[in-house]
């Protein structure tokens, strides 16, 4: 059986955009305008040593999912440069779109900064939005739990809301991996509804059985 695929977006999740703007004092759209400047993109904190850990793991095929700046050609190819000075043993897995709704199968994944843009909303399979927290640390130890295989176990999922020191539990669901999704779209509405940053979302455990979702009373 083939690898899950797992497709990073770019700029926000790998390669650090927002703090070369403001470093340089300069508008998302100026930067794209800037010959050379997507090359000068420092990665993303633990992006580059998390990409290698997940490739080691050997369980998922990486991809780079990147949506390019409309109508920029050399920006298309500085993207790609960047992609060969950090992360070399990528150069076949680059893909540029504009659509990433058209990428992969419902056992794939896809990690984005902006998962309402780009179509992501039509992706399949899991979509991950590097948010609210989110970082490479986190995401490392998703997918050392993540199954090789589709349907092989299911997982417990709790959504976890922080306020000072009170902790409440939102929502425990158990879901097969296959519908691992909508633990991230239950986290999404949440903290779309309440205006909060303060949401986790953690992985309990694994386990063979059960399928149901339960609220949990707060
Ligand atoms: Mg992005």
């Amino acid at each position: 059986m083939s690898r899950r695929r797992l497709f990073l977006d770019m700029d926000g999740v790998i390669a650090d955009f927002d703090a070369y703007m403001k470093r340089h004092n300069l508008t998302g759209d100026e930067v794209k305008q800037m010959h050379g400047a997507y090359l000068q993109l420092d990665p993303i904190p633990g992006a580059i040593e998390g990409i290698r850990s997940i490739n080691g793991m050997g369980k998922f095929d990486i991809w780079i999912a990147t949506k390019p700046p409309t109508g920029i050609p050399f920006a298309y190819a500085d993207k790609v440069q960047w992609i060969l000075n950090h992360l070399p043993e990528l150069k076949r897995k680059i893909i540029l779109t504009h659509d990433k709704g058209l990428l992969g199968d419902y056992r794939d994944y896809l990690v984005d900064d902006r998962p309402h843009k780009a179509n992501c909303e039509e992706f399949e399979g899991t979509l991950i939005p590097f948010q609210n927290g989110m970082d490479w640390q986190k995401l490392v130890d998703y997918f050392k739990k993540a199954p090789a295989n589709i349907g092989e176990r299911q997982a417990i999922y709790r959504i976890k809301q922080s306020v000072g020191t009170v902790q409440r539990q939102w929502l425990e669901v158990v879901c097969e991996e296959r519908i691992e999704r909508l633990a991230w779209l239950e986290y999404n509405r949440l903290v779309a509804e309440n205006q909060e940053k303060y949401f986790e979302l953690t992985v309990i455990e694994h386990r063979e059985d059960c399928l149901a979702f339960n609220p949990i009373k707060s």
